[in-house]
């Protein structure tokens, strides 16, 4: 049972890690008693959470149930794809996904819980077929650029990574917002709380880390271009705080700045900040211990290992792609008067 688990926690504006364990609860009362689950996260989610549900969230992760990425939607496709007994709980029809992985169309295996007295019940989302030019109009939909970002000279604003500036937003500890824009008189937005962004650099230099334990990946992160992230034991902003993930006792072999993580010009730098049990590179079947304060670069393949290889990371080949704009489908754009007019001088 693969789960979705921004959209159900954000269930009814709840914000409720509670509405995880109960939807765990119900399937396996009523559907399979013995149901593995397994939990993909925005990274966005923790931000959301209150204490209990990020502690809750932490645990799920320790004990290999959970991973935080910045965009779930690609990883819940392929962890389906991976396991194709699985089913996936979400509130997503995945309509425009559909042509890359046709095996969508029709799919049984996506089901929404529904609330209703205290209790869980389960719905089948109708994943029936949809016809080529609906999947073209989702991924239109999908790519549309966000308010305000429509003339040519604003590519850039697209092209870059931004931060938010307001330290009470769900994007103000992270070092990049992972969504669109917004852009209004001027002034780059947060899409979320309005306040203004600050461009980090360009996102073709963006690179994402992948943090694994040893019951898998748990964490994907962006380090963007100009940019530290120190791994350690503590908590801040551009930080890994490496006690969500590991247990005491491991985590008591990290050093507070343990690791420092860095994006020079699109290449990933990794530094052992003079740790107390320090690093190890491994690339090409070689394994060394890293030079306290000296940079080493990070290639393709290679790992780096801390906590007596308790955590270890490395470098995603996977291209940074920004959660797109989500647009309103409650006014679908093919609804619009005029519009097949338009599309068919497009075409
Ligand atoms: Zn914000």
């Amino acid at each position: 049972m693969i789960i979705d688990l921004s959209p159900i926690v954000r269930d009814q504006n709840l914000n409720d890690w509670g509405l995880v364990e109960k939807v765990v609860r119900a399937w396996r009362a009523q559907r399979d008693a013995n149901a593995i689950c397994y939990g993909v996260a925005d990274n966005s989610l923790w931000y959301l959470l209150d204490e209990p549900g990020r502690r809750a969230l932490s645990d799920w992760k320790k004990r290999g149930m959970a991973r935080s990425v910045p965009d779930a939607d690609a990883d819940v496709i392929e962890l389906a794809e991976q396991h194709s007994g699985a089913v996936v709980v979400t509130r997503d029809l995945y309509r425009a996904e559909r042509r890359e992985h046709p095996w969508l169309q029709g799919s049984d295996r996506f089901f929404s819980p529904v609330y209703a007295n205290g209790n869980v019940a389960f719905k089948q989302l109708d994943m029936t077929p949809i016809n080529e030019s609906e999947v073209s109009m989702r991924v239109e939909a999908r790519d549309l650029k966000p308010r305000g970002l429509t003339s040519p000279e604003t590519k850039q604003i697209l092209d870059s990574e931004w931060a938010c500036s307001n330290p009470q937003c769900v994007w103000g500890g992270l070092p990049v917002i992972d969504k669109d824009p917004c852009y209004r008189d001027g002034h780059v937005l947060c899409p979320e709380c309005g306040e203004s962004a600050n461009r980090v650099g360009a996102m073709s230099n963006t690179r994402q880390v992948v943090v694994f334990l040893d019951t898998g990946e748990i964490d994907r992160f962006p380090v963007p271009e100009g940019r530290t992230i120190v791994v350690g034991r503590t908590r801040g902003a551009n930080r890994y705080d490496i006690r969500d993930v590991l247990e005491t006792a491991k985590a008591a072999l990290v050093s507070r700045d343990h690791l420092a993580v860095s994006n020079v010009s699109g290449s990933i730098f990794v530094e052992d900040l003079g740790s107390k049990n320090g690093t190890k590179f491994s690339h090409d079947g070689t394994t060394n211990a890293l030079e306290p304060n000296v940079r080493q670069r990070v290639f393709q393949g290679a790992r780096i290992s801390i906590a007596k290889g308790a955590l270890q990371i490395r470098q995603s080949g996977r291209k940074r792609v920004r959660a797109r704009w989500d647009p309103d489908l409650a006014m679908p754009p093919w609804a619009s008067p005029g519009r097949e007019h338009v599309e068919s001088k497009e075409r």
